[in-house]
C-alpha cells in the first residue's frame, strides 16, 4: 500500500455535470484539453497570494475594485522560513553568519511581493543555490523595485516615505 504522501493531490483538473474528474498529467492531455462535457475547471493553487483593492464608501458599504494573484518560488519560501542545514552552511559559508528566518506567513509574503533584485539577493542570502548578490552587477542591472526595496528606503529616510506617499 502507497503512503499518502507518495501520492500527488492534484491542484488543477475539470470536472462534468455528474462532478467525475479528468485530472491532466502528460503533455499530450495538456495539449488536448479536457475531454468534451468536462467544461468545470478547478484550481488550487497552493503558492498564491490573493491581492484585493476593496473601496471603502462614505455610507459604511464598500465592493471589491479589483484583486489579482501573484506567486513566487517555493524553494525561496522555505529556504526563508525554515532553511536546511545545507542552506545554513552556505549563508555561513558566503556571508559569515547565518540569514535571519522569517515567520512561515511573512516568508510567504517576502516570496511572493519581492522584485526580481529583491527575489535573487534573497536566494543568494538564504543559501539557495541560485541568486545573486546585493549590490552585485546583475542586482544593478535588474533595475527593479518592490515593497521590500521601497521599504528599507522608507525606514532610511522618513522624509522619503512622504515624498513616495505623495507622488
Ligand atoms: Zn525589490
Amino acid at each position: 500500500m502507497r503512503s499518502i504522501h507518495a501520492r500527488l493531490i492534484p491542484t488543477l483538473w475539470y470536472e462534468n455535470e455528474s462532478g467525475e474528474r479528468w485530472v491532466p498529467v502528460t503533455d499530450a492531455d495538456w495539449d488536448s484539453g479536457p475531454p468534451s462535457g468536462y467544461r468545470y475547471q478547478h484550481s488550487r493553487l497552493p503558492f498564491s497570494l490573493r491581492h484585493t483593492v476593496v473601496i471603502c464608501n462614505a455610507d459604511g458599504s464598500s465592493s471589491v475594485l479589483m484583486a489579482g494573484e501573484q506567486s513566487g518560488p517555493a524553494d525561496l519560501m522555505l529556504a526563508v522560513a525554515r532553511p536546511s542545514l545545507w542552506q545554513r552552511v552556505r549563508q555561513v559559508a558566503l556571508y559569515g553568519w547565518p540569514a535571519r528566518t522569517l515567520p512561515p506567513k511573512q516568508a510567504y509574503l517576502v516570496a511572493c511581493v519581492s522584485c526580481e533584485a529583491c527575489m535573487n539577493e534573497l536566494a543568494h542570502r538564504h543559501g539557495l543555490s541560485w541568486g545573486y548578490r546585493r549590490g552585485s552587477q546583475e542586482s544593478k542591472s535588474a533595475n527593479t523595485t518592490c515593497e521590500l526595496c521601497l521599504r528599507v528606503l522608507l525606514i532610511a529616510s522618513p522624509e522619503s516615505r512622504v515624498r513616495k506617499e505623495t507622488a
